[in-house]
């Protein structure tokens, strides 16, 4: 009995000695924020030199284009991550249920963030926004509207190139279809894209308005900002091509409103410098660093009245679909099925 005991102390001393050693370089650092991000340096390294600025507060950053959440879900209580930076709601949905976010209430991030950008429960909250739009041909499609649902029209059969079905963006727009048409329309909607693919889905957004610049397609359906990126692509000068064969079209833009996505954050659930995690968020939903956002990615600032970059108002205003992305995120799921059970990767001409 002494002797189990005596193992089970020896054991707890060990174990609360290694989390002690785990846990030195971060909790008993001070002024410093741990921060854990999906989102490239070139984009987040100029709003931390701001905060650090301001609040006198170091950053340490851990980079990585995928597994943080994982990551940060492995390391449990001893993670020394603070916050968690990503792009789409299905990622900080996905760090929700993964149990590694704790909710935050904060009146300066609900005045900054409107509520359609940010979790009820204030476990996630968007930073940025971005429409996924239609990249249309200027020599080859006269029409200067659209909607997600004309996609689906056998005028476009062979005419349209987009990324993979199952990729975070995609998903996200199949989503918020399910949650405008229902199931079953979305699922018909889906049939009839497939239809008119020019080719299997793959490469990445630009990939795509390659395609239209190639002929091989009139339509790619893609993010905004990459407008800019391929625009001022200076070590890629050939996507400057690309980009003047194309007009954007905000699809639905006289009706519900182009789906927008967000990039956002999480405080993390065991945040060892919690205080100024929180210091960092408030910081990044503010009008200097909503200011650095638009300008450094061209992405749209969530904060009402930060303006725009001269580029991104260049491609005109647009209404933006309304609906919470909390709620378009819980029909993810089943957008990423129908995916599958219309075969969407396969690509036209297959059943
Ligand atoms: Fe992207």
């Amino acid at each position: 009995m002494t002797k189990l005991y005596f193992g089970r102390a020896l054991c707890c001393a060990l174990c609360f000695l290694t989390l002690s050693i785990l846990n030195l370089p971060v909790a008993q650092a001070a002024g410093e924020v741990n921060v854990y991000s999906y989102r490239q340096p070139y984009l987040i390294e100029p709003l931390f030199k701001a905060f650090t600025k301001t609040s006198g507060v170091k950053v340490n950053v851990i980079f990585a284009s995928k597994g943080l959440i994982e990551r940060m879900a492995a390391e449990g209580v001893n993670s020394p991550a603070d916050v968690l930076l990503t792009v789409d709601v299905g990622l900080l949905t996905s760090a929700v249920a993964k149990g590694v976010a704790q909710s935050l209430k904060s009146s300066v991030i609900e005045k900054n963030i409107p509520a359609a950008y940010r979790d009820p429960e204030g476990q996630w909250f968007g930073l940025t926004r971005r429409a996924r739009v239609i990249y249309a041909s200027k020599a080859r499609v006269k029409q200067d509207r659209i909607t997600y649902e004309e996609l689906a029209d056998p005028k476009w059969k062979g005419k349209i190139c987009i990324r993979s079905g199952q990729h975070v963006y995609n998903v996200a727009l199949i989503a918020s279809m399910i949650a405008h048409q229902g199931e079953a329309k979305t699922k018909e909607w889906l049939k009839g894209l497939k239809a008119n693919l020019a080719r299997k889905p793959s490469g990445n957004d630009r990939a795509q308005v390659k395609g239209v610049y190639s002929g091989e397609c009139d339509l790619a359906v893609g993010n905004t900002y990459y407008m800019a990126k391929m625009m001022l692509n200076d070590k890629q000068p050939e996507q400057k091509k690309w980009a003047a064969s194309v007009k954007m079209l905000f699809p639905n833009t006289m009706a519900r409103g182009v789906h927008v996505n967000i990039s956002g954050m999480v405080l993390a659930k065991h945040a060892p410098n919690k205080e100024n995690a929180i210091k960092l968020m408030e910081f990044l939903s503010g009008d200097k660093a909503q200011k650095i956002y638009a300008s450094v990615n061209h992405e749209y600032p969530v904060k009402d009245g930060v303006p725009w970059s001269d580029l991104v108002k260049s491609w005109g205003d647009f209404k933006a679909d309304s609906i919470s992305l909390e709620e378009v995120a819980k029909y993810r799921k089943r957008a990423s099925e129908l995916v599958d059970e219309v075969g969407f990767n396969d690509g036209p001409g297959s059943s």
